[in-house]
């Protein structure tokens, strides 16, 4: 009964776009067309580098309005499909990477408790989707990592990198690591300092965005 009421809600009601709040077309996809447009406006990134990282891959800038929004409502509205959708708008912007899998960033178990699915995985599955590539969920974040506060300034640095761990050898493997924003670069360069200590021949990683 729930399903049905949510169903002839969905049908009577217009749609109404999550970033610029005007009408859009019923069942088109999960922004409309100008929102779209703006974002294919966009142009990839250049000059941001991840230390750590074989390549580094960035679609978009937070300097557009329409990207900001975009991000926002992901995390905040909980648009799993949206995250998706772009995923699949990513991958077809840019180069096909030669690996053999995608690894998301994983999201603290809080966050995805709370938010209900984590967006970098999504991005990945739909860049996956494109490029005939597998997701793989190599990368763990610990429950309890160590306090920071606690750690002397030496070893903050070490611990910053070492905040992730992959679970099973990736001996000779060619990743691509993918997130949503970059901002730092801070945790991609962990993500890529863990697989390549797990015996990784190519880490390569992509954000959607770089900004914050
Ligand atoms: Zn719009």
């Amino acid at each position: 009964m729930y399903q049905l009421t949510q169903s002839l809600m969905a049908a009577l009601l217009p749609e109404i776009c999550p970033l610029c709040k005007q009408l859009k077309q019923q069942h088109a996809e999960s922004i409309c067309h100008a929102c779209w447009h703006e974002l294919h406006l966009s142009r990839q990134v250049e000059g941001f580098t991840v230390n750590l990282a074989s390549e580094t891959t960035v679609w978009l800038s937070y300097d557009s309005e329409v990207v900001k929004a975009c991000m926002h409502v992901i995390k905040f509205n909980h648009l799993e499909q949206l995250a998706f959708t772009l995923g699949r708008c990513f991958a077809h912007n840019v180069n096909k990477p030669a690996v053999d899998a995608l690894v998301p960033v994983p999201l603290s178990w809080r966050r995805q408790y709370f938010r209900g699915f984590n967006q970098a995985e999504a991005i990945a599955r739909g860049a996956s989707s494109v490029w005939d590539l597998p997701v793989k969920h190599l990368i763990h974040r610990p429950k309890h990592g160590k306090a920071q506060a606690k750690l002397a300034m030496t070893h903050r640095l070490q611990s910053s990198l070492d905040r992730y761990q992959c679970p099973e050898a990736v001996d000779g493997q060619r990743l691509l690591v993918m997130d949503d924003t970059a901002t730092s670069g801070s945790t991609l360069n962990a993500c890529a300092h863990t697989l390549w200590t797990s015996g990784a021949s190519w880490v390569s990683v992509a954000a959607l965005a770089h900004g914050a």
